[in-house]
This record gives C-alpha cells, structure tokens and sequence, in this order.
C-alpha cells in the first residue's frame, strides 16, 4: 500500500494525487492502478434537503446583490425618483415566494401560504402608496385577497387530507377560478357603480361548468382514462 511524502497518509493504489495535501503519487516500481473503480465517489453529491438549502442561499444572495447594488445606485443619483424600491420590493416577492417555499413548504405548508398571500397583498399595496391611489386597493384588492387567501388554504387543506387525482385538482382550480371571477365581478360592479351587478363573470363561469362537466367525466369514467394514458404513456 503506497503512503504520501508529504503527509504520510495512506493512499489508495488508484490514486495520482494524495486526496489530503494533493501531492502527486510517483512510484517508479508501482505505477498508479487506472483500471480499477476509485475507492470513494469523486464528486461531493448533497442530499436533496441539503441542495434545497444550498440553492436558496445561493438565490438569496443573487437577490440581494441585485437590491443592494440598485439601491446604492439610486441613492447616488437621487433625482432619478424612488425606481430602486421597485426592485427592492421585487426581490422581496420573488423571495418569499420562491425561495422560501425551498426550505418551509414541507414543513409549514399553511404559513406558505399565509405568507405568501400577506406579501402579495404588501408588494400590490406599496404599489398603490406610491402611485398615491389607495380607494382601489382597499376597495377591490383587499377584499380579492382575503378570498385569495381562503381559496389557498382550503386547497393546501383539501390536497394534505389524502392523495388527489389530477381530474380533480383541474375541477378544484376551475372551480376557485369560476367563483374568483364572479367576485371580481361584484366588486368591480360596487365600486364603479355603486350597486352590485354581473357582467363578465357570467361567460368564466359558464366555461367553468363546461369544464367540470369535462374533468368530472374524466374523474368519473376509469375506462377513459385508461385509453388516455394509452394514448400519451402518461
Ligand atoms: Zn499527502
């Protein structure tokens, strides 16, 4: 068995270099072995939680470089208006909900959710701040992201409570979609007209029920989608 000159540490026969002080291996009489498979994996491989974490850091940092140096540059010319906040603001959003989700989906999924709706609501409202325009927000947002928010955590709910089928996730989506819309509707209807009314929800949710009939037939009719996944090898 071969030893390092440098560091005396023992060394595999497959080995050019010492692993430790990367000294080169020459032995004139005992050439180094490059047919047998080396004695231990050549690249570092994280676990999966591990590249999570790794990934995140990395993109955190990306971010906040971008944030730090448009900031800086804005406070160096401070008549060009507030544009640095914007991304400031962007950062933050793609962080929370991007990011975050790499490291506390499993584990907190329900304050996944909460905080992501509660930084979509702050992201949307420091648009209204600056644009100095808040009826708006208070009006029609606030009351669109509450309903947001209920929507999101009965689905987290719905989805943890056991294994889904994709027909009924669409069905689940579609149904959300249909019943955001008409609220969006009423809304928009109160706060232009001052009456609540109906205009264009009434086509999204004659689709929605066109297509919950649809994944309904799907969800229900097993010979169907055995013939789909056939059909695509899904
Ligand atoms: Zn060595």
């Amino acid at each position: 068995m071969p030893y390092c000159v440098n560091c005396g540490v023992e060394l595999d026969r497959t080995q050019s270099a010492c692993p430790l002080c990367d000294a080169p291996v020459l032995h004139p009489t005992c050439p180094v072995d490059t047919e047998s498979p080396a004695p231990y994996p050549q690249a570092v491989s994280l676990p999966k939680s591990s590249r999570k974490k790794y990934l995140a850091f990395v993109l955190t940092g990306v971010l906040a470089i971008t944030s730090g140096v448009c900031l800086v540059i804005n406070a160096l010319a401070a008549d060009s208006g507030l544009w640095s906040l914007f991304v400031l603001f962007s950062c933050a959003l793609f962080w929370l909900l991007g990011i975050l989700p790499l490291v506390l989906w499993r584990s907190s999924p329900y304050l996944y959710v909460l905080v992501d709706v509660v930084s979509i609501s702050l992201y949307i409202y420091s648009f209204s701040v600056t644009l100095d325009s808040r009826g708006w927000f208070m009006e029609i947002m606030l009351p669109m992201l509450g309903m947001l928010l209920v929507m999101a955590l009965a689905m987290t709910a719905w989805l943890r409570r056991k294994r889904r089928e994709w027909p009924d996730i669409c069905m689940f989506v579609v149904v959300s979609a249909a019943l955001s819309s008409l609220a969006v509707d009423l809304l928009l209807h109160l706060a232009v007209d001052g009456a609540p009314g109906l205009g264009f929800s009434f086509v999204s949710v004659t689709c929605g029920a066109a297509l919950v009939v649809f994944f309904g037939f799907i969800s229900r009719n097993r010979r169907f989608r055995a013939w789909l996944t056939r059909k695509f090898h899904v």
